[in-house]
């Protein structure tokens, strides 16, 4: 659920100076009581405050923060990325299984010699070489990889939602996190595995184990 900006001031409000009547509030808003209504009436209704006859406002603080939605939903890419495996279109697809397996990833990004995203080898695309494929020492991980422009791509500023959504609909594990430009160049990667982090991180509580 998303809170208006009037009514995450009231709760700071509410936060600093319970109790609070309406009145108060309504004062340090420049607002009318009677325009305050409905939205005390929300924050009441959703938990976040409780109106105490006679005393006035005061903030529940809750265990699930309702607010917390917009921590988990709307953070920025940027705030959770990791850092992608960037390999050279030429390295042969031994030299990708050694990196894969020496940087314990699952996805190799493959970049050119500008260092523009051109590829992506999954850990599935090189068993799919190899079940019938030879010469692994010779044949380029090119040869395997999904190409642009059939790439899905994430900006810095795309949230989290927005990237999980991409993951899901596409069935795949992870995204390149490229510059906002037209450049393609590649500045991290968001995976299943960091936004299952960033949800943990950020669940009520903090990270538990
Ligand atoms: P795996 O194949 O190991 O299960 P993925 O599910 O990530 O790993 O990849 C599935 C397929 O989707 C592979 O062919 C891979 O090249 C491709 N792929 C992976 N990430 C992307 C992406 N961001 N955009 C487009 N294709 C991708």
């Amino acid at each position: 659920m998303n809170l208006t900006a009037r009514q995450k001031e009231i709760i700071t409000i509410v936060q600093e100076n319970e109790p609070i009547s309406a009145d108060l509030i309504a004062a340090q808003l420049d607002l009318s009581k009677s325009t305050l209504r409905s939205d005390l009436a929300v924050l009441t209704m959703i938990g976040v405050l409780e109106a105490r006859p006679k005393v006035g406002y005061i903030y529940s603080g809750l265990n699930f923060d309702p607010l917390m939605g917009e921590e988990l939903f709307g953070a920025k890419v940027e705030d959770l990325m990791s850092a992608p495996l960037i390999v050279k279109q030429d390295i042969s697809i031994q030299d990708g299984v050694t990196n894969l397996f020496m940087y314990d990833s699952g996805t190799l990004y493959i970049v050119d010699k500008d260092e523009k995203l051109i590829g992506i080898a999954s850990r599935k695309d090189i068993l799919r070489f190899l079940i019938n494929g030879t010469h692994t020492e010779t044949t380029p991980i090119a040869l395997v990889m999904t190409r642009m422009p059939n790439i899905i791509v994430v900006n810095p500023d795309t949230t989290v939602l927005t990237a999980a959504r991409l993951l899901q609909r596409h069935e795949i594990d992870s995204l390149p996190v490229v510059e906002n430009d037209e450049s393609y160049r590649i500045i991290g990667k968001v995976s299943k595995t960091s936004i299952l982090n960033h949800y943990i991180q950020n669940s009520p509580g903090g990270p538990k184990i």
